[in-house]
């Protein structure tokens, strides 16, 4: 079995190698991501494996099956942007890898409150220019604040066991409540009780029409003084306007941001000496209240590794048994 495997990283390249080896099959590695030009590198391979972040991917389906490409998997989670019916007419079978690593993102989403909570951002600028003063780095304990987990399935009830070991009182809020959840955190039936009652927010739900904007200027609102708002889902979950003007009028205390609405176009790329013309992003990413960091919060070890492995998976059944559990194309 021959495989090419698009938006290849450095990091990932050794587990290619590896499962290669293991599963007795070929890989092809590419840096270039899956559109309707780069998918003809295609020709002579059974299944491709890919990323999901460029606007272009759909424009890929039609020439993969002129190329008799039948298989197809993401190394992600998230398969947004992919419209699962044109995959379907091309008669493409398409998987995801639904869960790599939750405690990678769980762990991330904790160090960015702990980071805000301890002021580390201001302590670390001042320190490297060796200015060793106090004043203004009172932190916050985590361990006498109340943290509200929206979304309890893989990653945040994962996120409310690390806060519930740190001693913080837990509570949730979720579409459909699991069982396993009430050992580590307490449920409210009503969003807006989460929003009252929380010092802490952290977003794990995955982003539909419906839950676009969560965090806006009404939400906000209805949230404590001096909140902290954690996201590790996606950027669209928050406006992020209303997010700079609550920080700016300390509504909110600090955020934590892994993921940013209009972070396409920005992602994976060095812009060190580039302007970004985006005005809230550079308003959000200069507060010093505020940590952003670029969509990192699954890159692990274990997870890159579990990535390539499942997704490779994903494709050796595609070709064994015509279907796998992962399949998002039945
Ligand atoms: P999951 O499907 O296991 O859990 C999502 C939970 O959200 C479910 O329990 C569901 O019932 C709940 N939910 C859905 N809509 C809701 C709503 N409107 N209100 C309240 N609850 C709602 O997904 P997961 O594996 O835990 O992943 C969660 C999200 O994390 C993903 O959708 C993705 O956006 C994000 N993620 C981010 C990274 C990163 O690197 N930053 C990596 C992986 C996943």
């Amino acid at each position: 079995m021959k495989i090419i495997a698009y938006s290849a990283r450095q990091d990932e390249l050794p587990y290619f190698e590896k499962f290669a080896k293991e599963f007795g099959i070929e890989y092809a590695t590419t840096t270039k991501e899956l559109t309707g030009e780069t998918a003809k590198l295609a020709r002579g391979f059974d299944a491709i494996s890919t990323y999901t972040s460029n606007g272009k991917i759909n424009e890929a389906w039609g020439v993969l099956e002129e190329l008799g490409v039948k298989y197809a998997t993401v190394r992600t989670a998230g398969y947004d942007g992919i419209d699962l019916e044109v995959v379907k007419n091309h008669g493409i079978k398409l998987s995801n890898v639904p869960q790599y690593s939750p405690s990678a993102i769980a762990e991330f989403a904790v160090t960015l409150t702990l980071a805000v909570l301890r002021k580390l951002p201001l302590a670390l600028r001042r320190s490297r220019v060796q200015d060793f003063s106090v004043e203004g780095l009172l932190g916050r304990e985590l361990n006498q604040m109340t943290v509200g987990i929206i979304g309890t399935g893989r990653i945040g009830l994962t996120t409310a066991k690390v806060f519930n070991a740190f001693g913080a009182n837990v509570i949730g809020y979720d579409v459909y409540k699991n069982d396993k959840a009430n050992e580590v955190l307490t449920y409210k039936d009503d969003l807006n009780d989460l929003f009252a009652e929380a010092d802490i927010i952290s977003l794990h739900v995955p982003l539909t029409a419906e839950n676009k904007h969560l965090i806006n200027r009404e939400s906000l609102s209805k949230m404590k003084d001096g909140v902290i708002i954690i996201n590790t889902a996606r950027g669209g979950h928050i406006d992020g306007q209303a997010l700079r003007d609550a920080l700016v009028e300390g509504k909110v205390a600090a955020a934590g941001l892994d993921v940013y609405e209009y972070e396409e176009g920005l992602l994976k790329k060095d812009l060190s000496s580039e302007i970004i013309q985006d005005q809230v992003y550079r308003d959000l990413a200069g507060l010093p209240n505020v940590i952003m960091t670029p969509h990192v919060a699954f890159n692990t070890d274990v997870a890159v590794r579990n990535m390539v492995k499942m997704s490779t998976e994903n494709l050796i059944h595609f070709v064994s048994a015509g279907t796998n559990d992962n399949e998002l194309t039945k």
